[in-house]
């Protein structure tokens, strides 16, 4: 028993060590990740459930490191946060989401919204909002044509995040809620906070059909953002029984992989902004 127990033992410790050196492996590139050009951005469309058609994108952040290949922002956005690295990385994707936003501006397309995801260490910065700012002016890009994604995470410091989202507002930027309810105290935050989108989270998207209580959930969820005057953007949306149901329920809008996976800038111009005239 204890030699058993011992080899256990072994195998465990090389285990956790690989999985540390893996860690450090992902912090040492995503350091250099920047320079060496390894971030991109792809585009997921929200499809208007009404119109059929995108009139917002989603932007999410994609890395192709060199040494490790493609690596998962599940992984790598949380070890940014863990390291602060996702205030540079975060920096970049403002920079960038704007200079794509220009791009298309400039190719005639003007009536369209990209969302960013923001970090609750990102909105807690001091000088965030100024560098926003600077962002929108230095690439000449309308602040109606950014919208801001925060979790609940980011208001729970209401103190501080009430005034900074007020600020932001008044600019003219949108502020959505995602993955909204799987936090707590939503309710209370609906009425402190200038919201003018609430994303349910793809956890209730995913059993939506074969689940009573998603289903209510979801529901709810749609009736109170109109209720509010707030849109509403269903995640995670696989099948067209899924898309049926939300629309049934006329929610605004829903993004996911029925519709489309995010996408390379180019595909998401060619599939959704450059639609010919009729
Ligand atoms: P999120 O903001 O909740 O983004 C939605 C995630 O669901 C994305 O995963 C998207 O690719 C995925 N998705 C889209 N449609 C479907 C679908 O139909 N089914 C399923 N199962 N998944 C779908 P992704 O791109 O891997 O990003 C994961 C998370 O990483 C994001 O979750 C967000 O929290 C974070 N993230 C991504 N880009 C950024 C960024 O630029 N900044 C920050 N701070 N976080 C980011
Ligand atoms: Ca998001
Ligand atoms: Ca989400
Ligand atoms: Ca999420």
């Amino acid at each position: 028993v204890k030699e058993r127990g011992r080899a256990h033992y072994q195998f465990y410790r090389t285990d956790m060590n690989s999985a540390i050196t893996n860690f450090l492996a992902i912090e040492t590139h995503l350091r250099k990740a920047i320079e060496k050009g390894e971030l991109f951005l792809h585009y997921q469309p929200q499809i208007d459930l009404v119109t059929g058609k995108a009139r917002s994108f989603e932007a999410l952040l994609r890395w192709n490191s060199i040494e490790l290949g493609p690596v998962s922002p599940g992984l790598f956005i949380p070890l940014a946060e863990d390291t602060g690295l996702i205030i540079s990385i975060g920096n970049w994707v403002i920079e960038n989401a704007c200079k794509q936003i220009r791009l298309w501006n400039k190719k005639g397309y003007t009536d369209f919204r990209v969302a960013i995801n923001i970090s609750p260490k990102q909105l807690q910065q001091p000088n965030f909002i100024s560098y926003l700012k600077n962002a929108l002016e230095k690439h000449n890009v309308h602040p109606s044509s950014l919208e801001i994604e925060i979790t609940e995470g980011s208001m729970e410091n209401t103190n501080e995040a009430v005034p900074a989202l007020k600020k932001l507002k008044k600019l003219g930027i949108t502020i959505a809620v995602d993955d909204f309810g799987t936090g707590y105290s939503s309710l209370s935050y609906l009425k402190q906070f200038p919201i003018d989108v609430l994303k349910i989270d793809q956890s209730f998207v995913k059993d939506i059909i074969g689940n009573d209580k998603d289903a209510a959930i979801a529901s709810a969820i749609i009736h109170l953002g109109k209720s509010l005057g707030v849109e509403v953007i269903a995640e995670g949306v696989e099948t067209a029984l899924q898309a049926d149901f939300l629309t049934k329920e006329e929610c605004h809008k829903a993004q996911g992989y029925f519709f489309s996976k995010p996408l390379p800038a180019n595909e998401a111009e060619e599939k959704y902004l450059s639609l010919p005239m009729v």
